[in-house]
C-alpha cells in the first residue's frame, strides 16, 4: 500500500491542528456535521431533477455513532460521497480555504483564535483524534474508497467496501490526558449538547441511537412485597438538531413567548427582552436577523470588558458567535443574530473585516435598531424610558464620539429629565413646548435633579418660565455641547453670561451699578487671589447672596469631569462670582469697602466658599473657612 503525501500547506494546516492547544476542540464535530450537511444539499438538489437517485428529502439523515470500546466516533452521511479522485483532492490538499490563507500569513501562537471562529474544516478531526479514516462512495460510481491517515506522516487511499452511496468518517480518538479529556466525546449527553451548541439548525435531521432506562414491570406480589424496582435499558433512534432555526420560520408561526423564550435561553438573560425584532432582508442584503433590546444593562456593561456583537451564521451554521462589526458603539447593547447566504463558512475574521456584503448588512441591521427604538418611543413611552434609564448613556457616549459624526442619527432618541414636571423629556418635545420669546433650550448641570434644583442659576430662567433641562451624567454637558443646536435652537447653560432673557431694564440698571461699584468688585477680586478671573453683580440671582459661574470653554462642571480622568493634564474653569446687588450682604460688602478692608477680604473668601459648596464642589481650605466662621460668631 502506498502511502501518499499532503500537500505543503495541506501538512502545515495539519500540524497546527495536531499540536493545537485550542481550548474548544469540540468544534470538530461542527465542522464534520457541515461537511455532511453540504454533501447532503448536493445530492438532495440533484435529486429533485434526477429520478434514478430515487430518494426523498426526508430520507436524508447524518447519524452519530459512538462506540466506547474502541474509542470511536463515527460521522455518516448519505450524501453525495467522493470519488477516488476527490478523496485525493479534497483531503489530501486543503488549499482554498480562506482560513488557511490567513493562516500562512501568521504565526501558530495566534492560531487558536482562528480555529474558534471559523470553520478550518475537515483537519480539524486531527484536533481529537490520532487516526481518521474516510469511506466514500460517490453518486454514480459502483466503486467504494477509504482514505487513512494518522497524521503528517501522509494518508492511504485504497479500495472498500460500502453498499450505499455517502460518506463515513471515523475518528479514532486520542488517549486522555491529565489536561484534556477525549473520551467526553463519546458521551451521549456531550454529543447531544455539542449538537444543540452548534449544528442545531442543520436543514438535515442528525440522528443517533440513544440510550435510555424504564423501570422493568413489576408482579403484583413484588410490588406488595416492597421490592425495589429494577431497571432496564432500551434504546431509541433521537433527532438531535431542531432543524429549523426560529429565525427562518414565518413570523405568523410564531409567537410572542417563542422570541422571548428564544432570548432567555439563548443570552442567558433572565429578564425578558424589552423589545425584539424579526428581520427578512431580501435585496441588497440577503439576510435573516433576530434582534433584542435586553431590559437591563450586564453588570460588566459600562466596562472596557463588555464584548459587543451578534452572531453570525451562515445559512444555519454558526460562524461567530460576537461579530463586532455588526453593531455600531452606541447599539452595542442590541443582542441578537444575523443569518446570512451571502457569507462563506470558510471566511477569516480578516477577510471579515474587509467583507462588502458583511458591512451592507451592518448598515441595514443599524437602520432597523435605530427605527425600532424610535417606535418603542412612541408607542411605548414606558419601555422606552426603562430602556433609557439602562442604555441611555451608551447613546449619549455615541452622540459625543466620532467628533460628533452620529449625532443627527441620534439626537431624537436622547431623554432628560425636565424642570417642569421632573419627568424625562425629547428635546422634540422640550422645543415643541417652547415659547415664541423663548430663545434658547436652558441646561443646567449638577450631580442630581434635587441638587441642580437648588442651584442659584437657574431661578432666573424658571422665573421667566422657561423649561430647564438637568444634565446629571458627566457625560451630558459634552454631549449638548457636541449637538451644540436641535431644529436650529441653540443650548444655554443657565450660568452663561447671555441667556437671552429680556429685560433690558434690569440689566442697564446693574450695568449702572457695577460701574458706580467698580472698585468694590475689583477689591473683591484681588482678595481671592487668582481663584477668580473677576467678580460681577449678578443677573440671574433672585434670592441667593452669590453664584459661581464661568467664562470660555469649560464649565465648573466639564472641569470636574475632565479632572476626575486618570491623565496629568488638570483643566480649570475660568470662575466668576457673581454677588446678588439686591441682597443685605452686598451693602455690608459696600461700607466695608471704605470702613475695613481686612473684614472685607475675609468676607470675600467666605462668599466664595459658600458659592463652591452650592455648587457642589470642594472648598479650597476647609480649615481657613471654619475659623473665619468661628470668628464672626
Ligand atoms: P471545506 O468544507 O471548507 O471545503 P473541508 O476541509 O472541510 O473544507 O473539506 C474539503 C472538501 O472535502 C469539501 O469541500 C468537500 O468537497 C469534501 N468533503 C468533506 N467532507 C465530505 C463529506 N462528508 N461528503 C462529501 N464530501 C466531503
Amino acid at each position: 500500500m502506498e502511502t501518499r503525501q499532503f500537500k505543503a500547506e495541506s501538512k502545515r494546516l495539519l500540524e497546527m491542528m495536531i499540536h493545537s492547544i485550542y481550548t474548544h476542540k469540540e468544534i470538530f464535530l461542527r465542522e464534520l456535521i457541515s461537511n455532511a450537511s453540504d454533501a447532503i444539499d448536493k445530492l438532495y438538489f440533484k435529486s429533485l431533477t434526477d429520478d434514478k437517485i430515487g430518494m426523498n428529502r426526508d430520507d436524508f439523515a447524518i447519524w452519530l455513532t459512538a462506540d466506547k470500546d474502541s474509542r470511536t466516533l463515527k460521522i455518516t452521511d448519505n450524501g453525495i460521497g467522493m470519488t477516488e479522485e476527490e478523496l485525493e483532492n479534497n483531503l489530501g490538499t486543503i488549499a482554498n480555504s480562506g482560513s488557511l490563507k490567513f493562516k500562512s500569513e501568521n504565526k501558530l501562537d495566534e492560531d487558536s483564535q482562528i480555529i474558534g471562529q471559523f470553520g478550518v474544516g475537515f483537519y480539524s478531526a486531527f484536533m481529537v483524534a490520532k487516526k481518521v479514516t474516510v469511506i466514500s462512495k460517490a453518486y454514480g460510481s459502483d466503486k467504494a474508497y477509504q482514505w487513512e491517515s494518522e497524521g503528517v506522516d501522509g494518508y492511504t487511499i485504497t479500495e472498500a467496501d460500502k453498499k450505499s452511496v455517502g460518506t463515513e468518517i471515523i475518528l479514532e480518538l486520542l488517549e486522555d490526558t491529565e489536561d484534556e479529556s477525549y473520551s467526553e466525546f463519546l458521551e451521549q449527553y456531550r454529543l447531544k449538547s455539542l449538537i444543540k451548541k452548534y449544528s442545531d439548525y442543520i436543514r438535515f435531521p442528525i440522528k443517533m441511537e440513544v440510550t435510555h432506562s424504564r423501570p422493568v414491570e413489576m408482579s403484583d406480589e413484588d410490588k406488595e412485597a416492597g421490592k425495589a424496582p429494577e431497571y432496564e435499558e432500551y434504546i431509541e433512534i433521537e433527532t438531535l438538531n431542531s432543524m429549523t432555526p426560529l429565525w427562518k420560520k414565518n413570523k405568523s408561526e410564531l409567537k410572542d413567548e417563542d422570541y422571548k423564550h428564544f432570548y432567555t435561553e439563548k443570552f442567558y438573560d433572565y429578564s425578558e427582552p424589552l423589545r425584539y425584532a424579526h428581520v427578512k432582508n431580501e435585496g441588497n442584503a440577503n439576510y435573516n436577523a433576530l434582534l433584542y433590546i435586553p431590559a437591563k444593562a450586564p453588570y460588566d456593561f459600562y466596562s472596557k470588558e463588555y464584548e459587543k456583537g451578534l452572531q453570525l451564521y451562515s445559512n444555519g451554521v454558526l460562524i461567530m458567535d460576537k461579530c463586532a462589526d455588526l453593531l455600531p458603539d452606541y447599539f452595542s447593547f442590541v443582542k441578537g443574530l444575523v443569518d446570512s447566504e451571502d457569507l462563506s463558512l470558510n471566511i477569516s475574521r480578516e477577510m471579515l473585516q474587509h467583507d462588502r456584503q458583511l458591512k451592507v448588512i451592518a448598515k441595514s441591521i443599524e437602520k432597523t435598531i435605530s427605527s425600532e427604538l424610535k417606535k418603542m418611543l412612541k408607542n411605548d413611552r414606558e419601555k422606552y424610558e426603562e430602556f433609557w434609564k439602562a442604555f441611555g448613556l451608551q447613546l449619549k457616549y455615541g452622540i459625543y464620539s466620532d467628533y460628533g459624526m452620529n449625532k443627527e442619527k441620534l439626537q431624537d432618541l436622547l431623554m432628560f429629565t425636565s424642570s417642569k414636571e421632573k419627568k424625562l423629556v425629547t428635546l422634540d418635545e422640550y422645543v415643541t413646548g417652547m415659547s415664541e420669546e423663548q430663545k434658547f433650550i436652558y441646561y443646567a448641570t449638577g450631580d442630581s435633579v434635587e441638587r441642580i434644583e437648588q442651584l442659584p442659576q437657574t431661578e432666573l430662567v424658571k422665573d421667566n418660565g422657561f423649561e430647564i433641562l438637568y444634565l446629571t451624567d458627566n457625560i451630558d454637558e459634552f454631549s449638548v455641547k457636541t449637538l451644540m443646536k436641535y431644529k436650529d435652537k441653540e443650548f444655554k447653560s443657565v450660568s452663561a453670561d447671555d441667556l437671552g432673557l429680556e429685560n433690558t431694564q434690569k440689566q442697564e440698571e446693574i450695568k449702572a451699578k457695577e460701574e458706580e461699584n467698580a472698585d468694590l468688585l475689583k477689591e473683591l477680586a484681588e482678595a481671592l487671589d487668582g481663584k477668580v478671573s473677576k467678580v460681577i453683580l449678578s443677573q440671574r440671582l433672585k434670592s441667593h447672596p452669590v453664584c459661581l459661574t464661568s467664562e470660555g470653554e469649560i464649565s465648573l462642571e466639564m472641569e470636574k469631569v475632565l479632572n476626575s480622568m486618570p491623565t496629568d493634564q488638570k483643566v480649570k474653569a475660568q470662575r466668576v462670582l457673581e454677588i446678588n446687588p439686591e441682597h443685605e450682604i452686598f451693602g455690608k460688602l459696600q461700607s466695608m469697602s471704605t470702613s475695613d478692608k481686612e473684614k472685607l477680604g475675609k468676607y470675600a473668601k467666605l462668599l466664595y466658599s459658600q458659592a463652591l459648596l452650592i455648587e457642589g464642589m470642594e472648598i479650597e481650605n476647609p480649615v481657613e473657612f471654619s475659623n473665619l466662621i468661628c470668628e464672626l460668631m
